[in-house]
């Protein structure tokens, strides 16, 4: 039986930089690494590391200084400004931010938001936080355990009251579920506030347009779309950001400065202050470039398949349970949560990688409010797939859960300081220089 998609035809789609990497495992013997883990980080497309390598000779400091190098390195810098607005399909006169992810593009957001913000308890604690102690208040609506019954429940709260903003995520990052965004602006814009879509997750696996979507922000993060150098953005209305304080007071982000008082910039310099990172915008719109080319049902289609496999082969398990949020949610993104009957999601997440070299999540994922809601105080196992994913990594994580159930454990596993580990781990380390020693996660995990 062949495993669609193969490691040849995800190649084909896409190639990504380490996509054929081994790892030991610890009976001794090495497997190509099924990193199921994208909705975390994914890996650099290939085509993303060579565009940083072509840049790098050109390197040198942006929007400071007149060398021939400063003057390259500026024009890219605003060129990417200009790819990454064009990936997200932004309308002329909005603004694009270089932010260094979506945690901060969405920290910036909230300090220029003029009014009360109403969120859902679904979020991340990046699109959360930021909120939750948002001056001019917020209101955090209780889901429903429907689509119709959580959209009822916003309208109904922005009918009592007035909202500067509606902050909602695009895809959930525990369910890969989303609300439909056009209804959400729709009543959102209805009554007259604006709409910042988390696009942390829906972006690596579908088009956003802001046009279209009428949406009047979107904040992301290059990490997750397969650009890991360091950037971010935020999108969107320019009013509330020209008018707001500059969320980074530094060089660039002014016009004059006196000894007592600041003229600052307008635009996205007002909130880029200190020196940009070239290399992660460059990257980001590498990225945003070539996904823009995909074939829309080619990708629509690899995901889908993934997607659909390892519903069923999670569902043939004995015991695990697939977290929903709506059960009337349409055509989740490639991302999903499941939890195993009397097994902590540590342990389980441990054991698939040491004994079958597979990269998964497992936690909370930084969205308590839901886990808690969900009945998830201990967590779960999140897994997901995406461009660099085959039909072998998810046939290797049911294989490998299979096992688990049938007791074919080889490991010593040990809960220390919170914290699932292998007992005597004498898998080997790569040789990269530096390295001494696999993290040992407790204490260093600090992402739950
Ligand atoms: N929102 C969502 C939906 C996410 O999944 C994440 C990352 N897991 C974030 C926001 C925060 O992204 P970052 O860590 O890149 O700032």
């Amino acid at each position: 039986m062949t495993l669609t998609p193969t490691r040849t035809e995800v190649e084909a789609l896409l190639p990504v930089v380490g996509g054929d990497t081994q790892v030991p495992l610890l009976d001794g013997s090495w497997v190509t690494y099924a990193n199921l883990d994208g909705a975390a980080s994914t890996p650099a497309l290939q085509v993303v590391a060579d565009r940083v390598a072509d840049v790098m000779p050109w390197y040198a400091s942006v929007h400071r200084g007149a060398g021939y190098l400063s003057q390259v390195s500026t024009a890219l810098y605003e060129e990417a400004r200009t790819e990454i607005a064009a990936f997200v399909d932004a309308r002329e006169d909005d603004l694009t931010i270089i932010t260094r992810n979506t945690t901060d593009s969405i920290n910036l957001l909230a300090s220029v938001v003029p009014g009360k913000v109403l969120v859902i308890d679904v979020e991340h604690h990046a699109n959360f936080l930021p909120w939750q102690s948002h001056p001019q208040g917020v209101t955090i609506v209780v889901g429903s355990a429907t689509v119709a019954g959580t959209l009822d429940r916003i309208e109904a709260e922005l009918e009592g009251e007035t909202y500067a903003l509606v902050a909602i995520t695009g895809a959930s990052n525990v369910t890969g579920e989303a609300l439909p965004l056009d209804r959400v602006v729709a009543v959102a814009h209805q009554h007259g506030a604006r709409v910042l879509v988390d696009g942390a997750q829906l972006l690596a696996h579908r088009r956003f347009s802001l046009r279209e979507t009428d949406a009047d922000y979107v904040a992301f993060s290059a990490h997750k779309l397969y650009a890991p150098y360091g950037a971010g953005a935020l999108v969107g209305r320019a009013d509330w950001l020209d008018a707001g304080p500059a969320y980074l007071s530094g060089g660039g982000a002014v016009r004059q400065v006196h000894l007592r008082d600041t003229t600052w910039q307008a635009g996205p310099a007002r909130h880029e202050g200190g020196t940009p990172n070239l290399i992660g915008a460059v990257a980001l719109a590498a990225a945003c470039t070539t996904l823009a080319g995909l074939d829309e049902q080619a990708w629509a289609e690899h995901e889908r398949v993934l997607r659909e496999r390892l519903v069923a082969g999670l569902e043939s398990i004995e015991g695990v349970r697939i977290a929903r949020l709506w059960v009337d949610s349409e055509e989740p993104v490639g991302v999903l949560t499941f939890t195993m009957e009397d097994t902590e999601p540590g342990y389980l997440a441990a054991y698939l990688a040491a004994e079958h070299g597979l990269g998964v999540r497992d936690g909370r994922f930084c969205a308590h409010p839901l886990l808690a809601r969900l009945d998830l105080p201990l967590g779960a196992i999140r897994v997901s797939v995406g461009l660099a994913t085959t039909g072998e990594d998810v046939d290797r994580l049911v294989a490998g859960l299979r096992a688990f159930v049938a007791g074919q454990i080889k490991g010593d596993y040990r809960l220390v300081d919170g914290l699932w580990h292998l007992e005597n781990d004498s898998r080997p380390l790569p040789q990269i220089d530096g390295l001494l020693a696999l993290a040992d996660t407790a204490g260093l995990c600090t992402s739950d």
